[in-house]
């Protein structure tokens, strides 16, 4: 069987996100290698593993795309944490990592 997904690239990203140790402008900016914290589309946004997940308009459609089975998951909104894995029940953390996997190889 033919692995559609680089699983090594997306298990970095996903480390990254939960570090907060990303290539995103909050974490580039704290380093002194972007001259704003900020999302390049949403100016007045942090650029952090939230925004990208959450909230960023620039991945809106994407994140349509993955939220009617994220809701199947987490009837509520889910969080960062629930997003990477940090569930409390093993089940749900692994059936909604594959969903932010499948977002992250479509996104980044
Ligand atoms: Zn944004």
């Amino acid at each position: 069987m033919v692995d559609l997904f680089p699983s090594r690239a997306l298990d970095t990203a996903v480390t990254r996100l939960r570090t907060g140790h990303t290539r995103l402008n909050a974490h580039l900016h704290r380093l002194g290698m972007t001259d704003s914290p900020h999302c390049l589309w949403c100016p007045t946004h942090p650029d952090t593993p939230e925004h990208l997940l959450l909230h960023c308009p620039r991945h809106h459609s994407r994140r349509v795309a993955f939220l009617p089975s994220l809701s199947a998951i987490h009837p509520h909104r889910p969080t960062l944490t629930h997003l990477l894995g940090g569930c409390t029940n093993t089940t749900q953390a692994f059936k909604t990592l594959n969903l932010t996997r499948t977002f992250l190889h479509k996104t980044i």
